[in-house]
């Protein structure tokens, strides 16, 4: 008998940074990952859950490349830096879109005839029957598509975060260099910060602290990872208020 599981959250953002669409590439986009990735997220939409993703760009550009006592030139990487993730986004809609995935993109600032401008009442709409890729961060620079995915998040009244990675979750240390590592089920975001646990930039976590809205870290690479977590399985680390 097929039993159907409920989801514990209505509504997610999904943060997929740009390192993830690179997989083993040196940089741009592997398409093996991303045909993979648009089913895993086809398989939680299509049992109804709403889903906005925000998308990073980091296979392609970050402001700190330009990094410099010159501050217009990091100013500038980060213009280059959010211009990528409205590249990431148009590959991601279409994908979506060819497997016949409402999708609707939109972009912290417009490009005519490319990519529509973030309007908070049009993507509560939309969310109730597309999937909604966000793009452009929050469109300033100095901030990581982390903050946004976290202030996307809040403005849409989202249940969680759902940053995709390719570890397990949060580790006390490296777990590649030290055997000894231990792995958290679960943190909360105080902890994170004074751990200095490097898994998103504190901005982010305050924001997501004090609008008491919880963050999971998971491996993206375990199939089925994303529904497991959907169904409350133990899967990854969450972080939130304790
Ligand atoms: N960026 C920015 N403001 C934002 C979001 C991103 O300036 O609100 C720039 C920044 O230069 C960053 C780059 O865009 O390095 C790519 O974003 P991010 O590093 O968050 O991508 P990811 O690591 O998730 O691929």
């Amino acid at each position: 008998m097929n039993i159907k599981k409920k989801m514990i959250y209505n509504r997610i953002i999904l943060k997929i940074s740009g390192e993830f669409l690179q997989g083993n590439n040196a940089s741009g986009i592997d398409n093996k990952l991303l045909n993979y990735i648009i089913q895993e997220i086809n398989t939680i939409f299509s049992l109804g859950v709403e889903i906005g993703i925000v998308i990073g760009g980091g296979n392609l550009f970050r402001g700190r490349y330009f990094n410099s006592n010159e501050n217009l030139k990091r100013i500038l990487g980060d213009q280059i830096g959010m211009l990528s993730t409205i590249i990431n986004g148009l590959v991601l809609h279409h994908s979506l879109n060819f497997l016949l995935v409402k999708t609707y993109l939109m972009s912290a600032f417009s490009i005519k005839g490319i990519c529509n401008e973030y309007n908070i009442f049009k993507a509560i709409n939309l969310i109730k029957k597309n999937i909604i890729i966000f793009s452009g961060g929050i469109g300033n620079p100095l901030f990581t598509t982390d903050t946004a995915a976290c202030l996307r998040g809040i403005e849409l009244g989202a249940n969680a975060i759902l940053k995709a990675t390719k570890v397990n979750g949060v580790y006390s240390k490296d777990p590649i260099n030290h055997l000894n590592a231990k792995f958290y089920d679960i943190l909360d975001y105080d902890q994170v910060i004074s751990k200095k646990l490097k898994i998103m930039d504190n901005t982010a976590f305050v924001l997501a602290r004090d609008h008491n809205i919880p963050i999971h870290i998971f491996n993206i690479n375990k199939p089925g990872s994303l529904y497991r977590i959907l169904t409350g399985e133990n899967e990854g680390t969450i972080i939130k208020n304790s």
